[in-house]
């Protein structure tokens, strides 16, 4: 197998974050320092849908940013470059306090580190709804400050996200790579698996206790459950797979 790229997908994957707790206080700190004048419950739906509609959104000729940004300006009545400034302005103090719920999965710098001594080409492939700021941040909290990576997606060098296809050929264009040079690793069947597979990537499910097949209960994933990731396994097991370069049989 010729790999030379890999790409990790951030949350649940490199690190552990305790993501319902996490987007509570992460909900409720922002209401509070910028959005007070709104009810919560408004906010928290149409941020929630809004995120959903950059998620999905394909305006090739719009940065994810410049889509969410007006998608929130139209929703809350309040200018675009207003709403922009009180995000970075939250990015760089409130924020801070969200490092309580993210620590590095285990075996994960270790996993990373391996890589760049191989030589392959790094990414962080994560969802890119957040300003670089943020991701740069979650990445640092998940013990990967030090890293220079080739790319790390993030919503101000993004035009599309996961789960679409354009997310991941996107992120080919920019490091130059073929599909079958690149393997995604990630614990989303639907995030990080589906879209990468149906473009010829290679693909290394990881999916944690808690997330497993239970998505497979639910119809709207039922129709990918042709879909199946070229390895499955834990980040043990993806090591020994880059120290065999990628020849052996998970
Ligand atoms: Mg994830």
């Amino acid at each position: 197998m010729t790999i030379k790229a890999v790409l990790f997908d951030m949350d649940s994957t490199l690190n552990s974050i305790n993501e319902i707790a996490f987007s509570r206080k992460y909900f409720k700190m922002l209401h509070n320092r910028f959005f007070s004048d709104l009810a919560h419950q408004f906010f928290y739906e149409s941020l929630t849908d809004i995120t959903k509609n950059v998620m999905l959104s394909k305006s090739p000729r719009e940065l994810a940013v410049k889509t969410f940004m007006s998608e929130m300006s139209k929703c809350f009545k309040k200018p675009a470059n207003k709403i922009y400034d009180n995000f970075k302005e939250f990015y760089v103090t409130d924020y801070n306090q969200l490092e309580e719920f993210v620590q590095p999965a285990e075996s994960a710098n270790e996993v990373v580190q391996l890589c760049f001594d191989k030589g392959y080409v790094v990414v962080i492939a994560t969802t890119p709804i957040f300003t670089e700021t943020a991701i740069r941040k979650r990445l640092k909290w998940s013990g990967f400050g030090a890293y220079d990576f080739r790319l790390v997606t993030h919503a101000e060098n993004m035009h599309f996200s996961k789960p679409r296809e354009e997310y991941y050929t996107e992120i080919m264009k920019k490091i130059r790579k073929n599909p079958f040079e690149c393997i995604m690793v990630g614990n989303e069947f639907m995030g990080d698996i589906v879209a990468p597979t149906k473009l010829s990537m290679n693909t290394f499910y990881c999916p944690q206790p808690s997330d497993n097949d239970e998505l497979f209960v639910s119809p709207e994933l039922k129709r990918f459950s042709k879909i199946k990731p070229s390895y499955r396994g834990t980040l043990r097991d993806f090591i020994e797979l880059v120290k065999n370069d990628f020849q052996s049989n998970l």
